[in-house]
């Protein structure tokens, strides 16, 4: 049996990982890890950096993206794996989103200025300066708030502040789940939908939403991930089979922006092996798309 590990979902400070991308990568390749996806959400301005640290060590590195969509329960998360190198294909991509980021940054002041109304002495610039990559998101002010001394913990902020039950949430506009599986689809990318079951939603809801994303070329269901349970694995597991959907799986590694979470082991029981990956880039030959980001 091939026990060889991969991890195929992980952030870098390009988004709200605190570890830069090389560090990552240096990190995966520690762990012997076999291959790793760098996918932060709404930038591939890690990819670069990671791409060329793995060059120099024995790691495969997939170019990869997350972006959240809107759903009537927990947002859906849409992971991009492979993702060209062609400008012209990944030019929707890039579109759809540098205007997340742009609807980010947006949000950030509107969250800010209720921050500042409360009394709390939070401003837009200490934000962005927490930040160190384009995708800067409530992380990055939850990070400021436990900075300043306001909040313990990001938890705590979440709670108190930024989620969707705080005082100074503010709602993020999203694309559908079936514009970004579209996007993603057409720039030759497998797609899988991230974390499943996190959607939080009742399973009958999520069969259907699995269905209509199949039907439009969803590859893949990330069944393997921190937060699943072996119950949820199961129940992933016999999705995808139902739909002909073929499986990912990762960490969803953020540093310290998410202690507790190691890459390629989770939170500690997750093994995602090499036969995950070998599936993946047996359909994507199949379907004639490459493998190593040129496609
Ligand atoms: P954003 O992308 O700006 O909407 O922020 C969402 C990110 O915040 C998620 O990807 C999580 O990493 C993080 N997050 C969401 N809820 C919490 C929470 N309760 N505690 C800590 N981090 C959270
Ligand atoms: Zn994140
Ligand atoms: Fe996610
Ligand atoms: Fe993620």
């Amino acid at each position: 049996m091939n026990q060889i590990l991969i991890d195929l979902h992980a952030h870098t400070n390009a988004s709200d990982g605190s570890d830069s991308p090389a560090e990552v990568v240096r990190k995966a390749a520690t762990l012997h890890l076999s291959a790793l996806a760098i996918t932060d959400h709404d930038t591939l301005g890690g990819l670069a950096e990671a791409e060329a640290e793995a060059a120099g060590l024995d790691i495969e590195l997939v170019r990869g993206c997350e972006i959240s969509t809107r759903s009537p329960y927990n947002e859906a998360h849409l992971l991009g794996l492979w993702l060209p190198r062609d400008p012209v294909r990944l030019a929707p991509v890039l579109a759809a989103m540098a205007l997340a980021r742009q609807r980010r940054a947006d949000r950030n002041r509107e969250i800010v200025n209720k921050l500042a109304a409360l009394g709390l002495p939070v401003k837009y610039e200490d934000v962005l300066a927490v930040a160190e990559g384009e995708a800067v998101g409530r992380p990055h002010i939850a990070a400021l708030l436990c900075r300043l001394g306001i909040t313990a913990s990001p938890r705590e902020a979440f709670t108190r502040f930024l989620g969707s039950h705080g005082q100074a949430y503010v709602p993020r506009q999203l694309l559908e789940p079936a514009e970004a599986v579209d996007l993603l689809v057409a720039a030759g990318a497998t797609v899988s939908l991230a974390h499943p079951t996190l959607i939080r939603c009742p399973p009958e809801a999520l069969d259907r939403l699995v269905a209509s994303l199949a039907s439009r070329g969803l590859t893949a269901l990330e069944a393997y991930h921190s937060e699943h349970s072996a119950q949820d694995v199961r129940f992933c597991v016999e999705l995808a089979d139902k739909y002909g959907l073929l499986l990912t799986g990762g960490s969803d590694y953020h540093g310290l922006a998410k202690p507790g979470v190691a890459l390629g082991r989770g939170k500690g029981g997750l093994r995602v092996t090499k036969h995950v990956l070998d599936a993946l880039k047996e359909a994507r030959v199949k379907a004639g798309l490459a493998c190593e980001g040129e496609g």
